[in-house]
């Protein structure tokens, strides 16, 4: 049998990263996927001729960001869209109030400045809260002290939760005080008109990836490690596990000797979200041209509550909603046409029949799918920031885990993958690696197969 270097298991955007940069050194390097796609959460369907993203869709914050740098450097076409880290404002947004009737301009700025002092309040509140205390107790404890009229109150609650859901894929009770801290985004957000997936695949061109490989068992052994799948075992001397966190929470890989409770027991303090997409398109435009986003406040968007608009990418118009939370788990239940007859009954419900028939769209269901289990992770209650990074290891310097939940700076993004995978790779050479070299390097053998 061959020894590699390393195996690296799950060929998602850190797992690639990881990989390519040992294979840029000179290691052999095999990498073991689970699907019959490199990306993984970043995941791209263009069977409709255009691209949908399914998984990932944004860069949060471009400013400062070596994620930018590396799309930059590879030359990756984008679209500026600042609202995929559920502002209240900042770019045009169509509000509707609890009762479902369009906000003027007045009533709009009005939310957006309560929305901020209420944050105001809140990053006090987290600021004094204990151990152990919620993203529910300390939002209402800021709401206590607003002083706002209920029904506004009422509302900025409705945001709150929503925020959570949509930022960590969980219920408001169950994400630590702590659990958005590192929800910050410096500079404009992008989108990518091509397709999200093309970052990873271009990452991973030329490296033996075997797809169709789930992996069933990593176990040690005296040289370094046997890693066992469907159609054989391989070994190597050192592992890189980039499976989601959500896969190692369900025991789907089993361990031999057990992960240590170093590892172990911030696997199974985080938590993991479930997060899912709908995109919705329609015969004509319902919708002002100039908005980003058009949202439900209040009672009017309990459950669906906001549409983004991404018609640039397919030149259709096209609606993007979420459901997340535990309502994305109970719709990820549901059958498509039930999903589909209910996001249009409450875009009518504020458009009334100028809501036209979908004409086609896209539904995911990560937390069904058993190679994520779900979206992203999060601070659970209990949690800390460091849990995300002790999570990755290494155990007895040969076995290494990456991936975002192991990135504690900014987990639950391609950003946390892509520097997790940074770091893996790091760690098991011995040495620094450089980016800008890294993507100059992809480019060099885009541009020379040969080499
Ligand atoms: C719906 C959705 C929307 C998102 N939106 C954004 C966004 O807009 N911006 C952003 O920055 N982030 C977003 N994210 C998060 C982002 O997609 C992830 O953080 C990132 O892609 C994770 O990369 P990763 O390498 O850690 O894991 P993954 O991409 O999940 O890679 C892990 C790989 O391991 C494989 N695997 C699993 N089990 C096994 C096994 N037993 N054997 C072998 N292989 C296995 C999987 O198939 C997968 O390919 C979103 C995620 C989802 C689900």
């Amino acid at each position: 049998m061959t020894t590699y270097d390393t195996i690296v298991i799950g060929a998602g955007m850190s797992g690639v990263t990881a990989a390519r940069m040992l294979a840029d050194e000179g290691a052999s390097v095999l990498v073991l996927e689970a699907r019959d796609r490199v990306g993984g959460r970043m995941n791209t369907d263009r069977t409709a001729g255009f691209p949908v993203d399914l998984g990932a869709s944004w860069v949060h914050g471009i400013a400062g960001s070596r994620l930018w740098d590396l799309v930059q450097a590879l030359d990756i076409p984008t679209i500026e869209y600042t609202v995929g880290s559920f502002q209240a404002g900042g770019r045009p947004i169509e509000n509707f109030d609890g009762e479902g009737r369009p906000m003027d301009a007045a009533s709009t700025t009005q939310w957006v400045d309560d929305v901020a002092s209420a944050d105001r309040l809140l990053v006090e509140e987290i600021a004094a809260s204990s151990p152990g205390d919620t993203y529910l107790d300390v939002t209402e404890r800021a709401l206590d002290r607003s002083g706002f009229a209920p029904e506004r109150i009422d509302e900025i609650r409705e945001f709150f939760r929503h925020r959570v859901e949509e930022q960590c894929g969980a219920w408001i009770g169950d994400l630590d005080a702590h659990g958005l801290d590192e929800d910050a985004i410096d500079g404009d957000e992008v989108i990518f008109p091509r397709g999200y997936d093309e970052l990873p695949r271009r990452i991973g061109h030329g490296l033996d990836i075997r797809v169709n490989s789930v992996v069933t068992r990593v176990a040690r052994a005296d040289d370094g490690i046997v890693v066992s799948t469907e159609n054989g075992e391989f070994s190597a001397r050192s592992a890189l596990v980039t499976v989601p966190l959500g896969v190692l929470k369900a025991g789907s890989i089993d361990f031999v000797p057990p992960l240590p409770d170093t590892v172990a027991a911030p696997v199974s303090r985080l938590g993991m979200g479930v997060f899912n997409k709908i995109f919705i398109q329609f015969p004509e435009r319902f919708w002002n041209e100039s908005s980003y986003v058009l949202r439900a406040l209040g009672e009017a968007g309990e459950h669906w509550h906001s549409w983004y608009d991404v018609s640039a990418v397919s030149g259709l118009p096209t609606l993007l909603t979420f459901a997340a939370g535990p309502f994305g788990r109970r719709m990820q239940d549901l059958p498509d046409d039930e999903i589909v007859a209910d996001v249009v009954a409450a875009l009518r419900a504020l458009y009334g029949d100028s809501v036209g028939a979908p004409t086609a769209h896209w539904i995911t269901r990560w937390g069904h799918d058993p190679f994520s289990n779900g979206s992203y992770s999060h601070l659970a209650a209990g949690s800390s920031h460091h849990d995300h990074d002790e999570a990755a290891g290494p155990v007895d310097g040969v076995l290494h885990f990456a991936g975002e939940a192991t990135w504690g700076d900014e987990p639950a993004t391609v950003g946390a993958a892509y520097y997790s995978g940074h770091r893996a790779a790091e760690r098991i050479l011995g040495h620094e690696v450089d980016l800008a070299a890294f993507a100059a390097g992809i480019r060099a053998r885009e541009q020379n197969p040969e080499n």
